[in-house]
């Protein structure tokens, strides 16, 4: 079980737990550092985002402040504590997609009780919504048409499979494909499911 107890933000964990396994590092103490650290990359396009990440680690970690650190385009969130490897037991060596990355029980039941915060980790790191939109000719008039749609793509089998168990157990449907890259793209774009979705996530802000 985590250290923290009864006092787990479990919502706030659920959708850390989603970026971190989307995008997140953790840094383990060497010669040069004391402190186990957590990193989440965050694109400068998105600032709501870089908040909401930065607000979740206040949320979880309520002893620690996380801090910005400037790069090209984007911010590096970081937070410090030695308790990250308690609270995200995947970490191990090499990438996430090499190895075996699967829920604890604790994990898990706070993942089936805030399953959108989850999802939403996981969109806000390693998925977007896209518009595309087409014309069609109605009663002899052009009429614009728009297709929301979500994506998800990684290439860990484990997170694609934690990503569509949790989309299945809201009720959205999805369909995957394979990228040259290796990759697992996941897209929603059904109406009522992408509908689902943009009620509970919604656009990059
Ligand atoms: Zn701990």
């Amino acid at each position: 079980m985590h250290c923290y107890g009864d006092d787990l933000d479990r919502g706030a964990y659920s959708y850390l737990l989603g970026l971190y396994l989307g995008d997140g590092h953790i840094l383990l103490p060497n010669e040069y550092r004391r402190t186990q650290s957590l990193q989440i990359t965050c694109d400068d396009h998105w600032p709501g985002i870089t908040d909401s990440v930065e607000n979740a680690m206040r949320l979880v970690f309520p002893r620690n402040k996380p801090c910005r650190v400037r790069r090209t385009g984007c911010h590096d969130v970081k937070l410090y504590s030695n308790h990250l490897t308690c609270h995200f037991p995947q970490h191990g060596p090499g990438k996430k997609h090499e190895r075996t990355i699967a829920l604890e029980p604790w994990q898990q039941e706070i993942v089936d009780a805030h399953p959108w915060e989850f999802l939403r980790g996981l969109i806000h790191s390693d998925g977007c919504r896209i518009t595309n939109w087409t014309t069609r000719m109605v009663g002899g008039v052009k009429k614009r048409y728009e297709y929301p749609r979500y994506f998800f793509t990684n290439t860990s089998t484990d997170i694609i499979g934690l990503f569509t168990a949790t989309l299945d157990a809201v009720g959205v449907q999805w369909k995957a494909a394979a990228r040259p890259t290796g990759a697992t793209n996941i897209s929603v774009a059904r109406k009522d499911s992408v509908a689902l979705m943009d009620a509970h996530i919604g656009p990059k802000y």
